[in-house]
């Protein structure tokens, strides 16, 4: 695994579940820090301060 593989995991975007959006980059998917837990705001409802993702930890898009 990579190091990255290693603190990070995939999980499927809440916003869209899975189709893509803006918010995951359209993957579907957003990389989030192990263990992947759902955003203590928003319990997976999506808000600012889990990007609109649903998860705690999400990998920034400008590290
Ligand atoms: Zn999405
Ligand atoms: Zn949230």
């Amino acid at each position: 695994m990579t190091e990255e593989e290693t603190i990070y995991e995939e999980a499927v975007c809440c916003h869209c579940e899975g189709l893509g959006c803006r918010y995951c980059d359209g993957k579907g998917k957003v990389l989030v820090a192990r263990p992947a837990k759902k955003c203590r705001h928003c319990h997976g409802e999506c808000c600012i301060y889990c990007g609109y993702t649903g998860w705690e930890g999400v990998k920034g898009k400008y590290e």
